[in-house]
């Protein structure tokens, strides 16, 4: 008989044990969905909304970085105004103001 007051205590205090570690796993799993939450929010804003918008492509003529949203595109190459698009056939634009 002994040996199973002996288990059945050992059982009590596992489950206690259980019990106590399962509620501070839970408290600290909140926390960190919470953190998780937050920080992937965060990024997902600089991912989805900025990203495209945001990149920058040079100007094929200037150099000048323009926003991907702004620039202007002929071809390959894209341009910060209509002036460097259209004055980039025309020569390296040297003497042209
Ligand atoms: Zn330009």
């Amino acid at each position: 008989m002994r040996r199973l007051l002996v288990l059945v205590l050992v059982l009590y205090l596992v489950w206690r044990v259980l019990n106590i570690v399962g509620r501070r796993l839970e408290q600290r799993s909140r926390e960190i969905t919470e953190e998780g939450l937050a920080g992937r929010g965060s990024r997902r804003r600089a991912a989805t909304g900025g990203g495209e918008q945001e990149r920058l492509l040079p100007c094929a003529r200037c150099g000048t970085l323009v926003p991907a949203s702004r620039a202007l595109t002929s071809g390959d190459a894209s341009y910060c105004s209509p002036e460097c698009r259209d004055g980039a056939g025309k020569g390296d634009g040297s003497g042209a103001s």
